[in-house]
């Protein structure tokens, strides 16, 4: 749920004070008709302001998620349905920059003031992906998100880099290469090594990056994002963070913030 979706045009700018954002933000828990989901993931904008107050206090509210309804008849269905906790907790995401990270902890002093438990700390821009040899490198300082983490007593999930070819993927279409070839991919999470990778051998060399005046000579190509993604460096960190936070999730081992204030 987007209040994009609600827009008359992509372009229409939302003007609003804090009180009908709290109301917006209400009304897309409360009143959206949201199918069974398996996790609902809210990504906010930057900052502790009216859209995150709201949010905690909505959330914080039910504590648990009520089991589903029943309608009264028994379906001879025994399996007790599991309460868990509604927030289930918050992912911080910070980049290694002192100055960034410096903001992000006004995050954790949020989630630490409001009760909010969290699942982990991500470090974004952790390095930058070659591309042409696929090889990350430090371009900003790196480690402050896991320091950041130490020092507030909650986990770091991982670190993600800058990666060309991500971009290019989701702007475009386009299978992610590294030195003109499709990625094999790091291995980690590697049981679906099939994918459909054979064809783009020939086609590589003509895919190679724009060409200085700016003119970007790709075509899209066929195929499932989700697919093509697999070549991206990205697919196994992400793939990595994802484990480590689900499981958080489901043992519920999200902490509260101790550490520094
Ligand atoms: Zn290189």
């Amino acid at each position: 749920m987007s209040l994009a979706f609600l827009l008359t045009t992509r372009s229409s700018a939302i003007v609003w004070r804090g009180p009908k954002k709290t109301a917006m933000v209400r009304q897309f828990l409360t009143s959206v008709l949201w199918p069974p989901t398996d996790y609902l993931l809210i990504d906010t904008p930057p900052g502790t302001s009216d859209e995150h107050i709201s949010l905690v206090e909505t959330l914080l509210k039910d504590v648990t998620t009520p089991p589903p309804a029943t309608n009264g008849n028994s379906n001879g269905a025994s399996s007790t349905p599991r309460s868990r906790p509604q927030l289930a907790g918050a992912v911080i995401v910070t980049t290694p920059q002192a100055v960034a990270i410096s903001d992000v902890k006004k995050e954790l002093n949020f989630c630490r003031k409001t009760g909010v438990k969290v699942l982990g700390v991500v470090e974004n821009m952790s390095g930058y992906v070659c591309e042409c040899c696929g090889v990350s490198t430090n371009l900003f300082s790196k480690g402050g998100g896991e320091l950041m983490a130490r020092e507030f007593g909650v986990p770091f999930l991982g670190g993600v880099p800058l990666d060309g070819q991500w971009g290019v993927l989701v702007e475009e279409g386009v299978r992610p290469r590294y030195g003109g070839v499709a990625n094999s991919g790091d291995g980690d999470d590697g049981e679906d090594t099939g994918g459909g990778r054979g064809d783009e051998g020939a086609e590589a060399e003509q895919q190679s990056n724009g060409n200085g005046d700016g003119v970007w000579n790709r075509e899209r190509e066929e195929g499932l994002l989700v697919d093509k993604y697999r070549n991206c460096s990205l697919s196994p960190m992400f793939a990595e963070i994802t484990r480590k936070m689900v499981e958080k999730v489901e043992t519920g081992t999200a902490v509260s913030v101790r550490g520094a204030v």
